[in-house]
């Protein structure tokens, strides 16, 4: 994956910073651990990033593409303090500075990256106007059926699996999503594939009667 976008919290090094996020006192300690003379990395300079964004958010100016889950868990930590602001201001000046992330974005054509960080110092400034943003779930991810071709709700997702043994070919298994009512349509009713769900209680009940 690496990076998906130019946005604060679209890459592995943001996404996993803002797992591991417990709350303010972790932003701060980040923003006031940078040092001006030191070689900067690209991820250190995404996590930097990803910190003012937090900030942004705590703001409640949360930026384009920003998860919901995300936005959910920062908001969480409260306003923030004046020193944490300042630091997020801070961080993304030293990050424009100079190092390995400007000159990535710069080799893959910067303007999206530029976009994105303005719009970012922009929602750091307070005094200008905050236009909101929607918030993103992530896509749910959706498998055609291999009949209909339809999307299968993942939430009650049956697959079939095709066991190919052949002589010619080594055998293979291929697993396919499908609906439960498409693959039925397709076979003789003495064949059709019965599913029943049982609860724990049908379970107990059902013992219970084999007891007795
Ligand atoms: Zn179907």
């Amino acid at each position: 994956m690496g990076t998906w976008g130019p946005n604060s919290f679209e890459n592995d090094t943001a996404a996993d910073f803002v797992e591991e996020l417990e709350g303010s006192s972790d932003l701060q300690g980040l923003l006031d651990s940078i040092e001006y003379e030191q070689d900067f990395e690209a991820p250190l300079a995404e996590q930097i990033i990803a910190a003012a964004d937090c900030v942004a958010i705590m703001l409640d100016r949360p930026g384009p593409e920003t998860q919901r889950a995300t936005a959910k868990k920062i908001a969480k930590f409260g306003k923030p303090a004046p020193e944490l602001v300042d630091a997020a201001k801070n961080g993304v000046s030293r990050v424009l500075m100079g190092g390995e992330l400007l000159d990535l974005w710069a080799e893959a054509g910067a303007s999206d990256f530029n976009a994105a960080i303005t719009g970012l110092m922009e929602r750091l400034n307070p005094e200008i106007t905050y236009e909101p943003h929607e918030l993103v779930d992530p896509a749910q991810l959706t498998l055609p059926c291999m009949f209909c071709d339809k999307p299968v709700n993942p939430e009650n997702l049956l697959e079939l699996a095709v066991h190919i043994n052949s002589k010619a070919v080594s055998s293979t298994t291929q697993i396919r999503p499908c609906h439960l009512v498409c693959l039925n349509k397709a076979l003789h009713p003495k064949h059709l594939i019965q599913y029943w769900e049982y609860t724990d209680e049908d379970i107990e009940s059902l013992l219970a009667r084999m007891d007795s």
